[in-house]
């Protein structure tokens, strides 16, 4: 096993400032942890305050949970009930004002 890289402590700052401006408002804001309801935020490109329109959309969960279902022999329409539960769907947290994507929830990436 190779021991790990050596802390590089000459910091190049003019190479960080080339790769930094590349990051725009809405890839840093994607990774903010959200949760299921609206939260209270100040809108990054509008710089408003508002709380958070929530978007629900049927993502990898549900559809593994619904392909779960189908392997397990349940195929007269019990594996649709995935499709109907709101705690499985991926989360998108959008700001009212300009619709700017402020967050994202999902329990698998
Ligand atoms: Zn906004």
């Amino acid at each position: 096993m190779n021991p790990p890289a050596p802390y590089n402590a000459s910091f190049n700052q003019a190479e960080f400032n080339k790769v930094a401006p590349v990051m725009n408002a809405q890839s840093r804001l994607s990774t903010l942890s959200v949760g299921d309801l609206p939260v209270s935020r100040t809108c990054p490109q509008c710089h408003r305050s508002m709380a958070t329109t929530v978007e629900k959309t049927n993502g990898v969960t549900v559809w593994s949970a619904a392909g779960i279902l189908i392997l397990l022999g349940c195929v007269c329409g019990c594996c649709l009930i995935p499709l109907c539960m709101d705690d499985l769907k991926d989360k998108t947290h959008y700001c009212p004002y300009c619709n700017t994507v402020v967050g994202r929830k999902k329990l698998f990436k």
